[in-house]
């Protein structure tokens, strides 16, 4: 009953952000698909998580980016709810509680980096790139910020929290697992930054001369400088949530097959 209920909502939030613009058609199929499975799953805990990533991320996003409306894709959305969902169906056919662990380490770490590049996008200073070795124009990937870093793990910590707060997951998380789940969680920020550096595609703008992460800018194909071209935005964050659930899911089963439990 309730997860038929879940299912109704999915389908009004579906056509809300079609109407409002805020999924494509096929992003708002995808949706509807993904949150079903992983309502019938996980339980109905586990859609409301995703929905406050979602949430929280497109306020910040609408309040970073309000005139250049984003509509996500298919592919954006993918990106950041495919491996939550294979966590959800590992979930199906293997019933175990360590699905849950992969599950909220997956969406920390989509949090994490939304919270970053949001948060990063208003800071004053201009993140600095690593594998440039200089500061470069916000929102390339590869680039880190301090105010960008503070954020990251606050958006991990906060999906951690509400993770282990609404899902059922026992015996109840202690203090220290909260801890080690933020920091698998907020991993997937790390990947997602040296992925972002050394391998993801860049571009630099034939118009106006600046690198992107995009193969246009300035309504121009813009040429690929670094990088492959197929190691796209999306990719570099499906390996970084996919890092985030095997280290959160690989650190608990070793705690269970050693049948320690942190003592606070
Ligand atoms: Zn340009």
């Amino acid at each position: 009953m309730v997860n038929s209920l879940a299912v109704v909502a999915l389908l009004l939030a579906a056509w809300f952000s079609l109407k409002k613009q805020v999924l494509t058609r096929s992003a708002g199929v995808a949706m509807v698909i993904m949150g079903s499975v992983i309502t019938f799953s996980l339980g109905i805990g586990a859609l409301i998580l995703m929905f406050l990533f979602f949430s929280t991320s497109s306020m910040l996003t609408g309040r970073s980016n309000r005139e250049s409306s984003q509509t996500r894709s298919l592919i954006q959305v993918l990106a950041n709810g495919g491996i939550p969902m294979l966590a959800a169906m590992g979930n199906w056919i293997v019933p175990h509680s360590v699905w849950f662990i992969i599950y909220i380490a997956c969406i920390g770490a989509a949090n994490s980096d939304t919270w970053a590049s949001e948060w990063g996008k208003r800071s004053s200073k201009l993140p600095y790139h690593w594998q440039l070795g200089r500061r470069v124009t916000v929102g390339l990937s590869g680039a880190i910020s301090l105010s960008g870093t503070i954020a990251s793990l606050l958006g991990a910590l906060f999906i951690v929290c509400c993770g282990v707060l609404i899902l059922p997951i026992f015996p109840k998380p202690t203090f220290i697992w909260i801890i080690l789940l933020t920091l698998t969680a907020w991993l997937g920020q790390w990947v997602d930054t040296w992925l972002g550096g050394f391998c993801q595609g860049r571009f630099r703008c034939s118009e106006c001369g600046c690198l992107t992460d995009h193969d246009t800018h300035c309504h121009q194909p813009a040429v690929l400088v670094h990088g492959y071209g197929w190691m796209t935005n999306s990719m570099v964050n499906s390996l970084a949530s996919f890092s985030s659930g095997i280290a959160g899911g690989g650190i608990y089963l070793w705690f269970l097959s050693m049948n320690w439990v942190p003592p606070f």
